[in-house]
């Protein structure tokens, strides 16, 4: 078993703008973190693009037009939260790649698990929108590949502490894909209350603000994983942001890194049990340098069962 870690040097020339919590440092600091000899023997990939007909399954040909458009101005925001500079459209098309890559490797072979380090993230971009600091969904595109690549049904799992509207949004009705999350109730960018079920394949955990572990815990013991179980996913996807933690400067729940290894580990048995150990991750959000390092650390070490 063995987990990749698929990333790309054009990731951190994804740049934001002076200031903004998304920014390039945020990866170096996962790649720091995962440069310590413990994951020396993890292989690494360089991601490829994503292809337009991949995101097309997802995403509306107004978007791509729009976030590829080579006669845009090179600085231009797509909403207030969201701004394009030169590199940005490849680092998008990467960052979907990436996810593509890592999903095709796990169905080729099962005990091929991945961790995708890259920007920008992806779980707010709806069919038709980008947003909330996300161009294109690049978990979507990759439960989309899966679902194309002839799998019944996937699971995309989401830990980051905002709710992932888009993923919600582009599975909404659609019976292959479950989606579960736990977020923070209320906060950006307002979703994800309990009783959006889709068509029963939508489980939300909203979480009131200042909760922290035994609440994050409970709500997947209880709640989440249940649901996940009965599902049968035969591929679990994990869109994993680490501003759930208690250093995270734009959000007030109190995780810790035990909190992603512990639920990482639960993941790892849930793919057991149903998917042959298939699991695919990628790094949503998280905005604490030091939380980054401790977070992304303790996931792919429970990823890898090291
Ligand atoms: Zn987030």
């Amino acid at each position: 078993m063995t987990v990749t870690i698929y990333t790309h040097p054009r990731f951190h020339q994804h740049d934001t703008g002076p200031g903004h919590p998304e920014s390039p440092a945020r990866l170096t600091a996962v790649m720091e973190a995962l440069a310590a000899p413990r994951f020396a023997l993890l292989p690494r990939r360089e991601a490829v693009h994503a292809l337009r007909s991949q995101i097309a399954r997802v995403h509306t040909r107004a978007l791509i037009d729009t976030v590829l458009d080579p006669y845009a101005p090179e600085w231009r925001p797509l909403d207030p939260d969201t701004w394009m500079s030169p590199h940005s459209a490849e680092a998008a098309l990467l960052a979907a790649g990436a996810v593509v890559g890592a999903v095709d490797a796990a169905l080729d072979d099962p005990r091929e698990r991945a961790f995708c380090a890259v920007r920008p993230p992806g779980h707010h971009a709806t069919p038709d929108a980008a947003m909330g600091f996300c161009l294109f969904n690049n978990v979507a595109v990759g439960a989309a590949h899966a679902l194309a690549r002839g799998l019944e049904r996937v699971a995309i799992v989401d830990f980051d502490v905002h709710h992932g509207n888009g993923t919600q949004d582009i599975f909404w009705s659609d019976l292959r894909v479950m989606y579960a999350s736990s977020h923070q109730d209320a906060l950006y960018p307002g979703t994800g209350l309990r009783d959006e079920t889709g068509a029963g394949n939508i489980a939300n955990a909203p979480l009131v603000a200042g909760s922290g572990s035994a609440a994050f815990r409970a709500a997947w013991e209880i709640r989440l994983l249940p649901a996940l179980d009965a599902f049968e996913p035969p591929h679990v996807l994990v869109s994993a942001g680490f501003d759930a933690h208690r250093l995270d400067p734009l959000a007030d729940l109190n995780l810790d890194a035990e909190d992603y290894a512990w639920l990482t580990a639960r993941l790892v048995a849930l793919a057991e049990r149903h998917a042959e150990g298939r699991i695919v991750s990628s790094l949503e959000g998280g905005y604490s340098l030091q939380a980054l390092r401790e977070s992304s650390a303790a996931h792919v070490a429970a990823l890898a069962g090291i």
